[in-house]
């Protein structure tokens, strides 16, 4: 019987360190376009050999719950996520991170429940506490960033006077609560530390705009990483203390790595409410004159380059115009014209937003050049064709005292000329003017992306 036991036991560990091992290998193969499917796939298989494995826990009690409560997130999950549109990707991700962080949460507020705190090492009842504190914030967060990005309420940050204090005593009251509850064991003041954590939740997601919000969309899930790695030395369990560990990693990793591409910091975006300030400064009011052209014109113009750069932004996104600007690059390349892309690491909403909008229409991986690699190019194309971007080219970035100062951009302006595919003369997510659209050298095709591209391909083609 023991050794029954000791047995099942082990064979439990191993499952659950080939998980772990499956989840470090996924993230390699997502770190590279090629290798990202298989990264999936590898992750997939991993969560479910751990999920499988977990049914064989000892001391497991109510299956039927758990196999319904499966049943129901998938029911909830799998259509969610396949019919989502690429523009409300970052919503989807919010939402399930939060569910995510709710979960972790309800785990350590069973634990602390279920087992009497003063019984348990300190250590343990700490771990317990941080897995409410960060699992609630993470939840009530992801939420509220939900609901801006789905526009339930307006994406600009909600500030009043007193905030920054307000959210100061928020966060004291927490560790105090925290401080308290390792003193007395009081499960009453357990329930008040969770809403309190809620509340802290929403105080620090409001101020913030929504342009920031995926950015902290990032940091919450970096968040919900670590309150599942909380919840896993709650439990003992070594898959659930790996997978944590690596989401809350590569969650700061990415979410640093935003920051750098906006040329911000993560104190800037979390506390800054970018966004209330720059919307008001975005457009003089006085009209400007700008060169516009037929697409007929623009198809020679583009006829007659040798080396064309695509600078792909979030229009693109909303156009969903990525297999046509595929057949205008391949018209372009059947007359013998160089086009690669040009990818600035913040295009679109999320990060790597172009890469899988343009991996759909089965653009090489060759022809996507990552900015560093992009800009050295740039003086030497004839033209640079801007579809759908704005604050990615914007040469603000380079003043300083401009909102946008010091994010690295595309250096489209470095190109014999640019040509800008948009709808009207309104501001990018960041709510400036954008110079270069008033730049001599820039024409300016108005309309629907993938209705501009499609009049395009026709010019060029016909060329
Ligand atoms: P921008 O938001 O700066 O500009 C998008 C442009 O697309 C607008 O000028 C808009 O102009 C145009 N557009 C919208 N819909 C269409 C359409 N159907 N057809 C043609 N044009 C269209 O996008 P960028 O990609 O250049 O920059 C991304 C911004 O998002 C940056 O400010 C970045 O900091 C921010 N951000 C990005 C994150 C990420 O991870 N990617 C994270 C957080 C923030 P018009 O309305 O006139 O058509």
């Amino acid at each position: 019987m023991l050794a029954t036991v000791i047995a099942r036991g082990t064979i439990l560990e191993i499952c659950y360190l080939f998980a772990g091992v499956t989840f470090i290998l996924a993230l390699k193969g997502l770190s590279n376009p090629r290798r990202a499917r298989n990264g999936n796939f590898l992750a997939m298989l991993g969560m479910a050999v751990a999920i499988g494995a977990t049914f064989f826990q000892p001391h497991l009690h109510h299956i039927w719950l758990i196999v319904i409560a499966m049943v129901i997130g998938s029911v909830i999950g799998i259509p969610t996520s396949r019919f989502v549109k690429m523009t409300a990707m970052p919503q989807l991700v919010a939402i399930f991170n939060g569910v995510g962080g709710g979960a972790a949460a309800l785990v350590s507020i069973t634990e602390f429940i279920s087992h009497n705190p003063k019984e348990q090492a300190t250590y343990v009842v700490l771990e317990v506490l941080l897995g409410v504190l960060i699992g609630t914030i993470s939840f009530s967060g992801s939420a509220i960033a939900f609901v801006k990005l789905q526009e339930l309420i307006t994406g600009r940050p909600i500030t009043y006077p007193g905030q920054k204090v307000v959210n100061a005593l928020l966060a004291l009251a927490a560790i105090g609560l925290i401080i308290t509850v390792l003193i007395t064991s009081s499960t009453a003041l357990l329930w008040i530390l969770l809403a309190v954590s809620f509340v802290i939740g929403i105080a620090v997601v409001l101020p913030i705009g929504g342009a920031d919000v995926p950015v902290l969309i990032s940091l919450l899930n970096a968040l919900t990483g670590l309150a599942v790695a909380a919840s896993g030395f709650t439990l003992g369990n070594d898959v659930l203390i790996i997978a944590g560990t690596l989401v809350g990693a590569s969650g700061l990793l990415l979410t640093l790595m935003m920051c750098k591409a906006m040329g911000r910091s993560l104190p800037n975006i979390l506390f800054s409410a970018f966004g209330s300030a720059v919307a008001s400064s975005g457009g003089s009011g006085v009209e400007r004159p700008v060169r516009s052209a037929s697409a007929e014109d623009i198809g020679v113009m583009l006829s007659y380059a040798s080396k064309v750069a695509i600078i792909p932004g979030y229009g693109l996104a909303v156009a969903q115009a990525q297999h046509t600007i595929r057949e205008l690059a391949d018209e372009l390349e059947a007359k013998g014209i160089e086009v690669f892309y040009a990818i600035h690491p913040v295009a679109g909403r999320m990060p790597g937003h172009m890469n899988v909008l343009l991996a759909e229409a089965n653009v090489p991986y060759e022809k996507l050049l990552e900015m560093d690699e992009a800009n050295p190019q740039l003086s030497q194309c004839d033209v640079a064709l801007v579809v759908g971007a704005n604050d990615t080219v914007n040469p603000a970035a380079r003043e300083p005292g401009s909102p946008i100062s010091g994010m690295p951009i595309i250096n489209a302006d470095e190109a014999g000329s640019v040509i800008f595919l948009k709808r009207s003369m309104r501001p990018g997510f960041a709510g400036i003017d954008n110079e270069l659209l008033y730049n001599e050298k820039t024409t300016l095709l108005f309309g629907d992306a993938k209705e501009s591209l499609t009049k395009l391909v026709a010019s060029v083609h016909a060329s």
